[in-house]
Formats: structure tokens, C-alpha cells, sequence
């Protein structure tokens, strides 16, 4: 594998490109039967190789078993096992009323695969990341390259590896590597390219798109706020935002809690609850905790302690961090200035800022000021105020009473809204990402009005 991530060049992408466009017009990707297949060896190899994956995801992250299990393998499990379930009704055209204009006639639109497709993937969730979007440009029938993150090296060479065993390798490859590898990529004409990363690198891949006027989905991150009002179940919603901020890969998780908004009179409540629910997870030090994943390397970890040190004056909770483990304990640092460099780019680790405000309502004002993020949530009970966050907060998704819940429900789209990204998956989502609708108007050759057709006589002007 190593000897081939090294010569993965240009024209080694433009050979396989050629060669999965060649298959993909076969039609052999088109068929339920196909797509089927597929989503049942995924499903298999899963199953078969649990143990694997897990230990990858250990060795690149010390993701806790039962995390991982949760959050990455199962959850690849279901999403293929909804689209055995539905694809069917998916794949399905649909039906639509025609009017006058076209009388006689009826319409239909058809799920079309897009072709040959790129997935370039992330770090963080290297499993979910990298084979979620594949599951819906499989259900979707198209043939795919897979591009794993380089930073995540033992979860991509299990992915490699796996997918090279169970599945059918005429249509779907994967490349491992780094920026030159996907730079080759990102040279050829792809039919779609799903994206998930930050906003620098989705920027070069847009660019890239756009010299074959090539579709994307860019699934990017950004500062997610937390407001808390001061009537909730601070148990509740302090277990809650400690969940989602530390227990979810030490806060490496694009939809984790970037900061917190709350009033100057709660916050010193809100802080006591959230340090003992610290406590209570990850013990008296967390960097000892084996219920939390380390950062991913030393390049993040000094990324993260630089952000740290320039406000190490506003530390209330935590601050210990151990390089050589590459452990941050949870951290929550108050009023740290707006100008420091923490709100000023997504803190991605697991360092949480409170802004405290005289009146809530202020965080409509402080969260605007900002770029659209991936979420924003908000912990309250006052019915009137979670309306209008619902309706003035624009985000990529909401949760109200709890953080990054939303990215469970199948149901709901999930994805990006401005520099948060564009496009969405999950569920149905995952399908239409990867689909074109293609609408169809039936006609026939009876009743064929003049009216349309030259010349354009008076009698006709009148109708
Ligand atoms: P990244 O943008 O650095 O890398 C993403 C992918 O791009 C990797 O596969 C990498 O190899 C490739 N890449 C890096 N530099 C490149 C270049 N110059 N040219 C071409 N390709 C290049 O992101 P990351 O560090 O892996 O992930 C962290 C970011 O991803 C955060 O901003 C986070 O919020 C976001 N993210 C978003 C989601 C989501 O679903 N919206 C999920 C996870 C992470």
C-alpha cells in the first residue's frame, strides 16, 4: 500500500478515472441488484471485522471501544441498512401531475445516478466520515473513489484494505494519501465530489469543481454556540453540553460545542455544574481518563495549547494538558476577549469559551456577527425565546435542549448553511446527494393543438 500511496500520480488518477467511467457506462452500477450487493458486504464487513476497525480507530485517536462503536461502526451499520430497507422506494420514479400547457400528457422524474464520484474525508469520524457519504453514492448507483485523511493513517489502511476485500473494486477504489495524492484527484473530471473538512481546504476543492462545472457537497465545521438560559434543568443540560463537547472525541467533532453564551448571573452556577459533571465522567484528572480520546497529533495539540496560552488567565475548569500523551483535560475559560484568537477560528479540541451577557437575548446579536455555523443550540424553557432562535438563527442545524443530538435523525438533512458548508446527506439525503432528478414529460401523438406552431395568426394572439 505505502509503495502505491507514493506513486499515486496524475495519470494513475486519469487511468482509474477512465477505467471506473468505462464500468459506470457498463450500467453494472445502475441495477438494484448492484447496489444491493454492495450495502450487504458493507454491512458484512462490518460485522466480520468490528474488532478492526475498532482497534484503528483506538490506535488513531484512543477513541474509547464503546464510543467508537457507537458514534463510527454502528452507525455506518444503520445507515446501510436503511438504504437496504428504503432503496426500493428511493430508486423508485416519481409521479407528477401535469397542466394545460403540456395537455395530453403525464410526468415523471427518475432518480439518476450522477456517475463516477469523489469522497474526500476527514480525520476526526475517519470511519463514519469516510464511508457514510459511500453508502449514499452506492444506494445511489454510482461508482466511487474514496480518499481517507492521512492524519487518521491506521483508519484509512483499514479501509483500504477492507474495502478492497469485500467489495467490488471495477467500481469502487480507494486511494489513500495526502495533499498530492488528492491534488491528482482533484485534477480529473469527477461527476460529483463530497467533501468533509475545513473551510481553507473546501475552497481548493471548489475551485478544483469548478473547472469541470463539477457538483459538490462541501460538509465544513464552524463555531458552534451554545446559549443557556438561566430557567433550565442545569443537571440535565450541563450533562448534556459535557456529552456533546468532551465525551464526543474530546471535542474534535465539527458539531461539538464551540462556545457557550449565557448570563453574567448564571454563569457561576452553570460553571459549578459543569465542572462536576467533568468530574463525575472523566475523574479528578481527566488526561488520566481512558473515556476520552487524546487529540490527533502534535501538530493539533499546539495548535490547541496556543489558543490556550493566550488566555490561560481565564481558565475556571481544568487546564492540564500532557504533551507526550497528547491529553487536554476539559477546559472552560470565562470572558475571554472577543479579539483573542479562540473566537476567532473553530476550536476544534477540548477547550470551551463562556461569553456572559447581561440579557440572553444579546446572543442573536453575537452569533450573527459570526459566519453561519454547522449548529447552534440552545438549553432554555421559555417557549417565546426558543421560537425566535429557531426562526432567526441561521445554521446548519439546530438542537434545542441538547448538542449534536440532530446528527442521529436520518430524517433530518444534515450539512452546512454559508461558510458552514452547502449540501446535505443522511438518510433519503444520502441518496439525493449522489442522484440527479431527472425530470420526464410524456407525450403522444394525438390531439396535437396548432396553437404552438407558426405562424402566429390573430385568431391564435386571442386564445
Ligand atoms: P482538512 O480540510 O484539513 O482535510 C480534509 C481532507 O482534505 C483530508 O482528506 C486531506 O487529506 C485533504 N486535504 C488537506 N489539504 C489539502 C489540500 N491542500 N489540497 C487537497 N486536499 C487536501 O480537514 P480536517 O483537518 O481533516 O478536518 C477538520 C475540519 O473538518 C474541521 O473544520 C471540521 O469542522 C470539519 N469537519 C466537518 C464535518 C462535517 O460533517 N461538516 C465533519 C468532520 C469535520
Amino acid at each position: 500500500m505505502g509503495e502505491e500511496k507514493q506513486t499515486f500520480d496524475e495519470k494513475k488518477a486519469a487511468l482509474m478515472v477512465m477505467e471506473l467511467r468505462d464500468t459506470f457506462r457498463s450500467g453494472k452500477t445502475k441495477s438494484y441488484e448492484w447496489r444491493v450487493s454492495q450495502l450487504k458486504s458493507l454491512v458484512k464487513m462490518i460485522e466480520e471485522k468490528e474488532s478492526e476497525i475498532l482497534q484503528a480507530l483506538y490506535k488513531d485517536l484512543s477513541k474509547p471501544k464503546l464510543e467508537a462503536f457507537i458514534s463510527e461502526v454502528h452507525a455506518v451499520k444503520s445507515a446501510s441498512n436503511l438504504a437496504l430497507k428504503e432503496l426500493k422506494s428511493w430508486m423508485k420514479p416519481e409521479k407528477v401531475k401535469t397542466n394545460m400547457s403540456t395537455y395530453p400528457s403525464s410526468a415523471e422524474i427518475l432518480p439518476e445516478p450522477l456517475g463516477v464520484v469523489l469522497v474526500i474525508s476527514a480525520w476526526n469520524y475517519p470511519f463514519l466520515l469516510s464511508l457514510d457519504p459511500v453508502v449514499g453514492a452506492i444506494a445511489a448507483g454510482n461508482a466511487v473513489v474514496l480518499k481517507p485523511s492521512e492524519i487518521s493513517p491506521a483508519t484509512s489502511s483499514t479501509i483500504a484494505r477492507l474495502l478492497a476485500e469485500y467489495l467490488d473494486n471495477s467500481t469502487i477504489r480507494v486511494i489513500e494519501g495526502a495533499v498530492p495524492e488528492t491534488t491528482a484527484l482533484l485534477e480529473q473530471k469527477w461527476d460529483k465530489i463530497f467533501f468533509t473538512g475545513g473551510g481553507r481546504v473546501g475552497r481548493i476543492v471548489m475551485s478544483a469543481a469548478a473547472r469541470h462545472l463539477t457538483p459538490v457537497t462541501l460538509e465544513l465545521g464552524g463555531k458552534n454556540p451554545v446559549v443557556v438560559d438561566s430557567n433550565v434543568d442545569v443537571e440535565v443540560a450541563a450533562r448534556r453540553i459535557v456529552a456533546g463537547k468532551w465525551a464526543a472525541n474530546c471535542g474534535q467533532i465539527c458539531i461539538g460545542a464551540d462556545y457557550i453564551i449565557t448570563t453574567k448571573k448564571f454563569a457561576p452556577k452553570l460553571i459549578d455544574v459543569l465542572r462536576n459533571k467533568i468530574e463525575e465522567f472523566f475523574g479528578k484528572d481527566p488526561t488520566e481518563s481512558s473515556d476520552q480520546s487524546r487529540i490527533v497529533n502534535s501538530f493539533h495539540f499546539r495548535r490547541l495549547a496556543n489558543l490556550l496560552d493566550e488566555v490561560s488567565d481565564k481558565i475556571v475548569v481544568g487546564g492540564q494538558r500532557d504533551e507526550s500523551r497528547l491529553k487536554i483535560a476539559p477546559t472552560i475559560l470565562l470572558d475571554v476577549p472577543e479579539n483573542a484568537q479562540i473566537m476567532q477560528e473553530e476550536i476544534f479540541g477540548p477547550l470551551l469559551p463562556i461569553i456572559t451577557v447581561e440579557n440572553l437575548e444579546e446572543c442573536f446579536g453575537i452569533i450573527e456577527a459570526k459566519p453561519k455555523p454547522l449548529s447552534a443550540y440552545l438549553f432554555t424553557n421559555d417557549q417565546r425565546l426558543k421560537k425566535k432562535f429557531v426562526q432567526n438563527v441561521s445554521a446548519g442545524g439546530i438542537a434545542i435542549n441538547d448538542t449534536i443530538l440532530q446528527v442521529a435523525q436520518p430524517n433530518l438533512p444534515f450539512g452546512g448553511v454559508g461558510e458552514s458548508g452547502m449540501g446535505c446527506y443522511h438518510g433519503k439525503f444520502s441518496f439525493d446527494a449522489f442522484t440527479h432528478r431527472k425530470p420526464v414529460l410524456y407525450r403522444i401523438f394525438a390531439r396535437d393543438s396548432s396553437v404552438r406552431y407558426p405562424p402566429y395568426t390573430p385568431k391564435k394572439e386571442k386564445i
